[in-house]
């Protein structure tokens, strides 16, 4: 390719074209393409990588868990999860226009962390932005903020973002100092922008996060109104293959025993 074009190619930041230019010309020389289909098969690449490229720069700046996808996800181990409505969230996301949001509820190691971030890496692969935070950590996040007077600005750095996951809402405590910024945050993206949470306790418990029970409700209120809750009350997933690592002939009872603590639950 001459150096011109290449040069062109560089400040128009075409790389793809630029990659491509060279063979595809000489295909196009040799088989006698008319200028439009050349032209077209070039912008057609830049813009599937572009595409391409682009989710990847939002799967990086997601912080979802890398590994954790629904495809790995065994929907079987959490029979109060429906599939299909998991799957109807990952592909049909019009729930994100109108901020909706997921709640998932369990013990730990059930799955929720999991679970959340399969639903997020299909909502990135559909297009969306989505950002992943411990939910102590954004609150500490946020209550910097706030004391800096610019509280305002890091939630609308927030807007850009479809989906915002706050994990472990039940490890956020009253005694990490007031936790009204979280409030502000579920009040400023309702109807509007989506949040999921993850919680190893139910609303009952929910008073030990916020100031005070009137904000609770509120706050609650505002999550429940649009919302799909997911109930994951089953035993630890990491707990059962442990189990059925160390003893893998006394698999049969360890599932005996899950559907007996599910039913009591
Ligand atoms: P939680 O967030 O509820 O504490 P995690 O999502 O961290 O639980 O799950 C704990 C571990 O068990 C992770 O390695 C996760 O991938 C795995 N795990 C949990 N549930 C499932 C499941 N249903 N299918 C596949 N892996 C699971
Ligand atoms: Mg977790």
């Amino acid at each position: 390719m001459n150096a011109r074009l290449d040069l062109i190619l560089t400040e128009l930041r075409l790389p793809s074209i630029k990659r491509l230019a060279l063979d595809l010309c000489e295909q196009s020389d040799r088989e006698g393409w008319p200028g439009s289909r050349l032209l077209e098969a070039l912008f057609e690449h830049e813009m599937n990588e572009r595409d391409v490229r682009r989710i990847e720069r939002r799967r990086a700046e997601s912080a979802l868990i890398p590994d954790k996808r629904l495809s790995s996800f065994d929907f079987a181990a959490v029979p109060s999860v429906s599939k299909a409505q998991v799957m109807a969230l990952a592909t049909g996301h019009e729930w994100l226009d109108r901020g909706a949001s997921v709640l998932l509820f369990g013990p730990p190691g059930v799955g929720k962390s999991h679970l959340i971030s399969g639903l997020g890496h299909a909502l990135i692969d559909a297009g969306r932005r989505v950002l992943f935070m411990r939910c102590s950590e954004l609150v500490q996040r946020l209550q910097t903020a706030r004391r800096d007077l610019r509280l305002a600005s890091e939630l609308a750095k927030l807007d850009r973002f479809d989906l915002l996951v706050l994990d472990d809402l039940s490890y956020v405590r009253r005694d990490q100092a007031e936790t009204s910024v979280l409030f502000e945050l579920i009040a400023e993206r309702y109807e509007r922008k989506s949040i999921a949470i993850t919680a190893n306790t139910p609303f009952s418990e929910w008073g030990e996060v916020f100031v005070d029970a009137a904000m609770t409700v509120a706050a609650v209120d505002r999550l429940v109104h649009h919302s799909t809750i997911l109930e994951m009350n089953v035993e630890s997933y990491r707990r059962r293959t442990a189990q059925a690592e160390q003893a893998p002939t006394k698999r049969a009872r360890a599932a005996t025993t899950t559907t007996t603590t599910t039913a009591a639950n």
